[in-house]
This record gives C-alpha cells, sequence and structure tokens, in this order.
C-alpha cells in the first residue's frame, strides 16, 4: 500500500477534472479514478453548445480530453481504473480498485449518472446496433428511417423531436396514458408531424435481423390487455431517465430515495466528514456540464478548507 493521499476523486466527468484542476492548484497532488467510462456521460455526446466559452460548440470528447490535459497540467496523477469497493468508516479512508487499494485523507465523489435501460437481454446485445440511449450521439445513423423512442418524460420529449431532424418517422411508446413531461415539452412533440404515439405499451423483446447487426421490430405488450404485438422498427432509443452511481456509497453515504448522494444545501459536504459529492451524482435537478464543473469546484474547496482545519497538508 502506497502513501496516504491527500485528495482522492472518483470519476472524471466536468466535475471530477474541475475538482482535480482546484485540488492540483492547490498543491494536493491530487488522484483522480477515472472508472469505466474516462470522460463520463460528454464523452457519448456530439456538439456541446452551452457550455460557456465555446462560441462555435465544442465535441463532448475533446472538451473531456482538454479538461483532463488542464488537470494533469497541475499535477492531478489520472488512473484508468474503477474503485470497486470504499471504506468510509475510519480515516484515512480505503478505496479499492481491481489492482490497487489505496488510502485518502479526503475523497471527492463524482461518480455521475448513467442512462437507465430496460434491462432486457436484448438490449444490451443490440446497445450501438439499433438500440441507444442517446439520440444526439445516435440519431445521424438513422436517416429517413423509422425510430422508437421509449419513455414519457422530458428526455423522451427531447429525444422524439431531436431525432425528427434525421428520421423520417418517430414513434414515442410510453407505459401509461398520461406523461410525467412539462406541459410545453409534451404539446412541442405532439405538435410535430413526424412524431406518432403508442401509449399503454411496454417494450418487452427487442428483435434484430438474422445477422444480430441491426433492429428489425420490437415486441410491445399492452399494459392493460397483455396483449402482445409486433412493432417493426430500424432502432430503439431508451429515455426513461437516469440513475445515480452511487451504490458503492450505499450503507456509507447518506443516499436519497432514488440513490442520489445528499449533501449539505449550498456545499457538497456529505454526512461523512472529509467526504464530498459533486456533479451528477448529487444533482437531478440541473444535470449541466457546467453545473457540474461549478461543483466540482465547490468540492475542491470544501476539501482544501476541511484538510486545512484537520491539520494543514
Ligand atoms: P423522468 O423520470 O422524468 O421520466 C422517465 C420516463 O420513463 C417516465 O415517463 C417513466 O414512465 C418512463 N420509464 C421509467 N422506467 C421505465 C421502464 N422500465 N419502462 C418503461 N418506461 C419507463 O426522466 P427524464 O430523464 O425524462 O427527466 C429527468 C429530469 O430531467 C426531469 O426533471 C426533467 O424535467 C429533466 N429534463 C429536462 C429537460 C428540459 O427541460 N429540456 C430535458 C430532459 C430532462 P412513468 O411516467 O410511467 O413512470
Amino acid at each position: 500500500m502506497s502513501a496516504v493521499r491527500e485528495v482522492v476523486i472518483i470519476g472524471s466527468g466536468p466535475a471530477g477534472y474541475t475538482a482535480a484542476i482546484y485540488a492540483a492548484r492547490a498543491n494536493l497532488r491530487p488522484l483522480l479514478f477515472q472508472g469505466l467510462q474516462p470522460g463520463g456521460q460528454l464523452t457519448i455526446t456530439s456538439d456541446v453548445e452551452n457550455y460557456p466559452g465555446y462560441p462555435e460548440g465544442v465535441l463532448g470528447p475533446k472538451m473531456m480530453e482538454d479538461l483532463q490535459k488542464q488537470a494533469e497540467r497541475f499535477g492531478t496523477e489520472v488512473r484508468f481504473e474503477q474503485v470497486v469497493a470504499i471504506d468510509l468508516s475510519r480515516r484515512p479512508f480505503t478505496l479499492k480498485t481491481d489492482f490497487d487499494s489505496v488510502q485518502a485523507r479526503a475523497v471527492i465523489v463524482a461518480t455521475g449518472a448513467s442512462a437507465k435501460l430496460l434491462g432486457l437481454p436484448a438490449e444490451s446485445e443490440l446497445m450501438g446496433h439499433g438500440v441507444s440511449a442517446c439520440a444526439t450521439c445516435d440519431g445521424a445513423f438513422f436517416k429517413q428511417k423509422h425510430v422508437l423512442v421509449v419513455g414519457g418524460g422530458d428526455t423522451a420529449m427531447e429525444e422524439a423531436n431531436f431525432l425528427t431532424r434525421h428520421a423520417a418517422k418517430v414513434t414515442v411508446v410510453h407505459r401509461r396514458e398520461d406523461f410525467r413531461a412539462s406541459k410545453i415539452m409534451l404539446d412541442r412533440a405532439r405538435a410535430n408531424p413526424k412524431v406518432e404515439w403508442l401509449l399503454n405499451k411496454a417494450v418487452v423483446d427487442v428483435l434484430p435481423f438474422a445477422d444480430k447487426k441491426k433492429v428489425r421490430a420490437v415486441v410491445l405488450e399492452d399494459t392493460r390487455t397483455k396483449e402482445r404485438m409486433e412493432q417493426a422498427c430500424d432502432g430503439v432509443f431508451i429515455a426513461i431517465g437516469h440513475q445515480p452511481n452511487s451504490s458503492i456509497f450505499a450503507g456509507q453515504l447518506d443516499l436519497d430515495e432514488t440513490g442520489y448522494i445528499r449533501v449539505r444545501p449550498g456545499s457538497t459536504v456529505t454526512n461523512v466528514a472529509g467526504v464530498f459529492a459533486c456533479g451528477d451524482v448529487q444533482d437531478k435537478v440541473y444535470r449541466q456540464a457546467v453545473t457540474a464543473a461549478g461543483s466540482g469546484c465547490m468540492a475542491a474547496i470544501d476539501a482544501e478548507r476541511w484538510l486545512e482545519a484537520q491539520g494543514g497538508h
């Protein structure tokens, strides 16, 4: 086991890298674990047009590369490893990856959130081959095609509208008749002539062509009558929400009923002294790159001040 680190950051989205930039510039020599998806959710988007400072927009993966470089420039050690277990019961805290065990005086959690999936075997087999959880990433592959969007929230409405830029027809499949989506988003989708609706239907299977490289249809089950039908389509976009990546902290950090880490309002302070949370893992309201980056900055400042109060670093 190596020497105790001042700060370990878990996660490599805008929150994690921004925390790293601030912690490194405060001479805390942070170690950052990137996790399984270095760069986080922005690496599966295309143009980011709402991050201040890029008047022409920037590609998500490029922005994350730049953030990593900026964090490394000030001395962040970045490792392509996933933290699989953590012990916050005593200080220094212990973090285990598949390869190593590390101790840290302070931990910044920036593990983000992931798109929820339906949990069907065919869905994961066909991910990237007609099944997607990201319209902005994959919409352009469905020019003049018929795609389904599963979900009844704002994400589903936004994705449905976006996909009509490429697809000939977009069918929203929702398991109820009522929508969780806001009225304005729902009205916009309803007014779009390329959007059609299949309500009270659940997707229970996704059917590929024989070569398993493309989707040809889904099996829908009527949620009231349980009757099943096949619906031909070229692609399926799953838009049923996100879940915070907080499972390794369960039982140690306070989580809300949907798994988001609870922080003291106006700060990144969790219920465990020395552990700070930032970005989407503690934010189900804003979920933006810029708000994640802002809270990453807060986490680094909170950690720095906490370490200083503990007796300097
Ligand atoms: P939501 O939780 O709001 O909606 C999820 C939808 O998916 C619901 O309609 C839900 O159905 C459905 N769903 C969930 N699980 C399943 C399942 N297993 N099978 C079938 N359907 C399922 O998530 P969103 O991602 O849409 O939105 C999250 C937050 O982000 C909201 O606060 C939203 O307002 C915000 N947002 C805002 C946007 C904007 O303003 N531009 C854009 C996108 C998101 P049911 O209703 O039956 O539970």
